[in-house]
Order: structure tokens, then C-alpha cells, then sequence
């Protein structure tokens, strides 16, 4: 099917701009006017979203509340359908996937009657298809298989080989799901046309939309157990009212995508890492010589400083930076990621994630960098004198 023309952004703004507006405020479920008018431009935003992600018929599109969702609806829906048909299911993932897959992967196992297998990554965060091969060749005759990988970790930016790897999934019977959440606006070219791919969940916020909406991809003929249970809508794959203005918003959003410069944004990426290294000793870039990196991301630790003093000062500045991984008290954890990639847990604690943005200027890299070795010097001469006295 060919894909249909992409609307422009102010054709939909109108919409997002009075979203008092009566006809956004029907239940697209409903056949009165109101109804018809919120289906109308729901379908809108369907297309819009396909377009994006390369995926030619918008009926493929699920709207949900966030990739989370979208995850959890693919491995917990082929999960409850292959125990039903009474298989026996194996789950092959990575080591360093976002919790939204490694927490419902732990979940299912706790249920029973899955074999969790998550594969290892090199030094550099890189995935080998050799090994996603092997442990394919090991899944029992006649049990359900999904691999689930992330198209690109959100941590280091290091880009997993996804489509090969949907490749081999669907060679040896596997269904494939790709976690897509980082990948629109910061992977070149990124598209699902042509790949082999079964789901695929992504997210609006990760792509300047609004929090709160997201999608899975399902392509036709894969068959989940809902997730939701209740209304008939998206087709009885998602109970509940849609979300018209997050999916409105979701499209606004990625009609704005082809308008980013990703090459500008890698130029500026990778101008900061110079800096840094030329400017600081003693810093480490995680992920660095890989491969493939998404355009917009950079892992760095100092040898002998924690992240997290940095982060605070650095949040001071106006700068917004993270750090290992917050947990839900707010404490940083050590990155799974990192440790996955060899690093120790104080390293894994300590490196920071910064993410430069389609606004980002060369004068703020050029700030950010004079702010970060100001007070790395600061941090290490008090460190010193500390140690002296
Ligand atoms: N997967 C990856 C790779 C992500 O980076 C994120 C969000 O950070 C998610 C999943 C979860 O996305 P959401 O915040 O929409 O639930």
C-alpha cells in the first residue's frame, strides 16, 4: 500500500490549539457527530504516526499510554496466548534493556512456563548475532518464542543491529519485537519499511510529543492476548477510550520530525566529546567505538569523581543531566547497562548520560563544557586537600 501524503503540521494544529474544541471532545467510539468528527481526525493522526515509522497500513497502529505499555502489551499479550494454546514460551532479550522489558520479563517468569534468556553485550555495549543465533538453535521444538531487543539503548546511545536481528528471529519461527522508543529523530534514516519486524512500541515524548501516549506496532496476522480487558476498541486489541489529543499530538510531533537536523545534532555531539577529552583527564566514553551511536547521545565517567556531585552542580547551571539510574526513592543506582558492558559498580554509578537536543546551540555545548571542567577541577582539588588534612 502506498503511503498516503504527509500532512503538514499546521493542517493539524488548529486541532491541538483548541483542544476545547466540541468535535475533539467526542468518544471516537460513538457514531453520533461528535464521534465521527473524533474518529476522523483520530485516523488523522494514525496515518501521520504510520508515516513516521515507515509502517504503510495505519491500522497496524495501536495507540497506548507509552512505550511501557506498548512493551508490556506485546510480551505479557504473546505471553497469556501462547500459555493458553498450552506452549511452553521462551523470551530471548538483552542485559541491558530499558526495565519497561527486563521487569515484565522477571514478571512472566514468576508466573512460570517461560525460559528467560537475556544476551550478553561487549565492552562497548554491542550485541552479537552470533550468540542471538545460538541461542536460537537451543529453543525447544514446539514452544512459542519472542525476541524482544531495543532498537538502541537509551544509556549510551550504542545502536543494536535490529534488523538483522529480526532476521535471524523470524529464520528460526521467533516473533520479533523491536522496543523502537529511541530510535525516530535520533537513528538516520530509521524506518520500519521493509523489516521484519512483528511489534514494535514506541513513545511520543521521546520525540517531543507529550508525555502519556505512545503506540505498538502489530503487524497483521500477530495475535496477542489482550492486555486491557473491557471495550472493543483499537480493533479488541486495547480496552478503553482512546486518547485523541495525545494521538493528535503524537502526530504533531512526528510531522515535525523530518525538520530535524540529525547531522547538525551529531556534529554537536561529537564537537562536546572533544572538548571534554581535549579539556579534562581522565574521562571515559562509554559506548564511544561502537559500531553505530544514536546521533544525540553521549556516556562519559571520570576516573575518580561520582556522578552524582556533578549532576547536582551541573543542575544548578540549568544543565539536566543523568546518572546511573534513579530509582523510585530518588537515589542512583548503579546503571544495569554499564555493569552489563564490564564496568564496576562505582563506574556504573558515576558516569553521566548527557542528550543534546534539536534546539541545542554550539554556545551551549560551549558553556556546558567550561561548566563541567570548572567543576570537575573544583570537585578534585577539594578531594585532594581533603585527603591531605
Ligand atoms: N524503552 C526505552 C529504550 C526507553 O528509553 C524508554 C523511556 O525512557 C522506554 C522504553 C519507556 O518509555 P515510556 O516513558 O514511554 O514508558
Amino acid at each position: 500500500m502506498k503511503l498516503s501524503e504527509p500532512k503538514t503540521l499546521p493542517q493539524l494544529f488548529p486541532f491541538l490549539e483548541v483542544s476545547a474544541q466540541r468535535s475533539l471532545l467526542g468518544n471516537p467510539s460513538s457514531v453520533h457527530l461528535a464521534g465521527r468528527n473524533a474518529k476522523f481526525y483520530l485516523d488523522q493522526a494514525r496515518e501521520a504516526v504510520a508515516g513516521l515509522l515507515g509502517v504503510a497500513d495505519p491500522e497496524e497502529i495501536l495507540f497506548t499510554s507509552s512505550a511501557t505499555e506498548s512493551i508490556n502489551t506485546a510480551l505479557k499479550g504473546f505471553y497469556f496466548r501462547a500459555r493458553a494454546q498450552g506452549k511452553a514460551v521462551v523470551m530471548i532479550s538483552s542485559a541491558v534493556e530499558h526495565e519497561a522489558t527486563l521487569e515484565t520479563l522477571k514478571f512472566l517468569q514468576s508466573l512460570g512456563g517461560v525460559e528467560v534468556n537475556l544476551l550478553p553485550v561487549s565492552e562497548q555495549g554491542e550485541l552479537s548475532l552470533d550468540t542471538l543465533s545460538e541461542v536460537l538453535k537451543k529453543v525447544p521444538d514446539g514452544s512459542a518464542c519472542l525476541v524482544s531487543l531495543m532498537a538502541a539503548n537509551n544509556e549510551t546511545g550504542v545502536v543494536f543491529p535490529w534488523k538483522e536481528a529480526a532476521i535471524i528471529a523470524q529464520e528460526a519461527g521467533a516473533v520479533f519485537h523491536l522496543d523502537g522508543s529511541q530510535a525516530p529523530g535520533k537513528l538516520p534514516d530509521f524506518s520500519l519499511a521493509g523489516a521484519r519486524v512483528d511489534l514494535a512500541s514506541f513513545s511520543a515524548h521521546k520525540i517531543g510529543g507529550p508525555t502519556g501516549i505512545g503506540c505498538l506496532v502489530v503487524r497483521k496476522g500477530v495475535i496477542l492476548e489482550s492486555f486491557l480487558h473491557g471495550g472493543a476498541q483499537e480493533r479488541k486489541r486495547r480496552a478503553g477510550t482512546i486518547h485523541v489529543m495525545g494521538a493528535l499530538s503524537f502526530a504533531a510531533a512526528a510531522l515535525e520530525m523530518p525538520k530535524r537536523n540529525l547531522q547538525k545534532i551529531r556534529e554537536l555531539r561529537d564537537q562536546m566529546e572533544f572538548q571534554i577529552f581535549q579539556r579534562i583527564l581522565g574521562v571515559h566514553f562509554n559506548g564511544q567505538k561502537a559500531a553505530a551511536r544514536l546521533v544525540n547521545t553521549s556516556n562519559f565517567v571520570f576516573d575518580d569523581l561520582r556522578g552524582e556531585g556533578l549532576l547536582m552542580a551541573l543542575d544548578l547551571d540549568g544543565f539536566a543531566l543523568s546518572s546511573g539510574s534513579a530509582c523510585s526513592s530518588g537515589s542512583i543506582q548503579p546503571s544495569h547497562v554499564l555493569l552489563a558492558m564490564g564496568h564496576d559498580a562505582m563506574a556504573s554509578q558515576s558516569a553521566l548520560r548527557v542528550s543534546i537536543g534539536p534546539s541545542t546551540t554550539e554556545e551551549e555545548i560551549l558553556c556546558f563544557v567550561d561548566c563541567l571542567e570548572s567543576h570537575v577541577r573544583r570537585i578534585r582539588e577539594r578531594t585532594s586537600k581533603l585527603a591531605k588534612s
